[in-house]
């Protein structure tokens, strides 16, 4: 039989979700894993879709199973596996099948597949969203040639979350343009998520507020301008028991966060670009501080405890609120910045509205707040977000509440280390003369380097003295 519309190789937590959510959508579907066994139970264990799925065992199977000009989507593992995976498929298909690695590949690997390929055709798409995401409706970010991209367009549509009947799939560009996008969604995900971690922290140690409390604080700003996935889950997380001990799950969790990377390679490609996203850069850093177990109990032995303990009506939590609201807005912004330098940089046309509408369901970074970024960004997509009138205005009425919390957690020893950066970087962002001339003077002093005058001419230096 080869009626299959699409292939996918790979059933591990995304790959067997996103079949079962294709197969859903009422498009035959072969499947193939490197583990035989996973194949059958995943196809025992499909229920009413096991009709629609041809399960395979060999690639020679698969590849045969699918129709012609085939596409087939990897959902292994970035990195070697892709390559290999690659090399192993490729004599087996005819030169106008398509692979697509849906992966969490670095773009630049995509940019290499991308090349290798040459005319045959390779896609790389971001998916976001995670296991319920892949199986109910992801966040899709495509890159390639866009006539690959229409060739499976109609699947990855049907697929795809609904904002408003729109799908969040777009194709943002050549190449590795659709898995650069998902790397700076992905680090925008880790500064939203250290920005609520770090307003969970004030009011766990500033503010006493026991986890339920906070699940509910988290859930009520769920209903107003902070509406969003992230602080939905927080909400939940904050609120949820640990059934072994009967305390509250937060309590029982090693504050030690994980990562695979993908902040990280936003964080390099921001300082190759130099991109300022220091939000994104303190969220990354937070992260790999947090592993340092050892050494931050060692450091509270040595140093002592910080107060932490915020005395009575400091803060309120509708200022939290707004400081979360402004750290959120400026975190968006740099990520939004950075893709403009990336466009310009590496000759794509990354759609910028589009990508804040393909943000607005199905991943980890949907908010409320994304419908006025896409409309702001249509205006001029150019400009800083933070400069458009809708979102300058909730700087205004927000950032004096942010100050208050970064001085507050400051003086009272509480770490926050992105919201901090955000304030700093609107600071920055409004100060019209700044320190650099300092620097300027500094490096001219040791390195000759020269310096521009405000009244005119560059490559001056000074009488400094010895
Ligand atoms: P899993 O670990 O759950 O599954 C990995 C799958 O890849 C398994 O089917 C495994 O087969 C197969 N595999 C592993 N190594 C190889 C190899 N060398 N050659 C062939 N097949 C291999 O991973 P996920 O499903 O979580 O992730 C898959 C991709 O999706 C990754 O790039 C990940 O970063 C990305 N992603 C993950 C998200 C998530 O929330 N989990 C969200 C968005 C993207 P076997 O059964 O034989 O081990």
């Amino acid at each position: 039989m080869s009626n299959a519309r699409i292939g996918l190789i790979g059933l591990g937590t995304m790959g067997a979700a996103l079949a079962l959510n294709i197969a859903d959508n009422g498009f035959p579907i072969a499947v193939w894993n490197r583990t035989t066994a996973t194949t059958q139970e995943f196809h025992a264990g499909a229920g009413d879709l096991a009709g629609m799925i041809t399960p395979t065992e060999t690639l020679e199977e698969l590849v045969a199973s699918i129709a012609k000009p085939r596409a087939i989507i990897l959902m292994v593992p970035a990195g070697q596996a892709v390559d290999d995976q690659i090399a192993a498929l490729r004599p087996l298909l005819d030169d106008d099948d398509l692979i697509i690695d849906a992966g969490n590949a670095n773009f630049h690997d995509t940019n290499r597949r991308a090349d290798a390929a040459g005319d045959l055709p390779f896609l790389g798409i971001g998916v976001s969203g995670g296991e319920e995401g892949a199986r109910f409706g992801p966040s899709i970010m495509g890159g390639g040639k866009r006539a690959y991209w229409d060739r499976v367009s109609d699947v990855l549509n049907a697929i795809a979350a609904k904002h408003d009947d729109t799908a969040c799939a777009t194709w943002m560009g050549e190449g590795g343009a659709g898995h650069f996008v998902k790397a700076v969604h992905n680090g925008i995900e880790y500064a939203d998520m250290q920005m609520i971690a770090e307003v969970y922290g004030i009011m766990r140690d500033g503010m006493d507020m026991a986890p339920a409390a906070i699940g509910e604080t988290f859930a009520a700003w769920d209903d107003g301008p902070l509406k969003s996935y992230l602080v939905e889950i927080s909400g939940k997380v904050a609120a949820a028991t640990d059934p072994k001990t009967g305390k509250p799950m937060l309590e029982v969790i090693v504050d030690a966060a994980g990562q695979k990377g993908t902040g990280r390679w936003t964080v390099i490609e921001a300082q190759h670009l130099a991109a300022p996203i220091p939000a994104i850069e303190a969220a990354v850093v937070a992260r790999n501080l947090s592993s340092q177990l050892e050494t931050r109990q060692a450091g509270e032995a040595l140093f002592g405890a910080a107060p932490h303990h915020l005395p009575h009506d400091t803060l309120t939590l509708g200022t939290l609120e707004q400081a979360l609201m402004a750290g959120k807005i400026l975190c968006y912004a740099q990520g939004f910045d950075m893709i403009v330098k990336a466009s310009e940089s590496f000759g794509w046309a990354l759609p910028l509205p589009e990508i804040a509408k393909v943000w607005r369901a199905g991943c980890i970074i949907r908010s409320a707040m994304l419908d006025d970024m896409a409309t702001a960004l249509g205006e001029d997509t150019g400009r800083n977000l933070m400069f458009a009138p809708r979102f300058a205005t909730l700087l205004q009425e927000n950032h004096n509440a942010l100050r208050q919390v970064v001085a507050q957690a400051a003086l009272h020893g509480l770490p926050l280390p992105a919201l901090s950066s955000g304030l700093a970087y609107f600071d920055t962002m409004r100060t019209g003369r700044g320190t650099a001339n300092m620097i300027q003077g500094q490096r001219d002093f040791f390195g000759a380097h020269g310096f521009a005058r405000v009244d005119g001419g560059s490559g001056h230096h000074g009488p400094w003295g010895s």
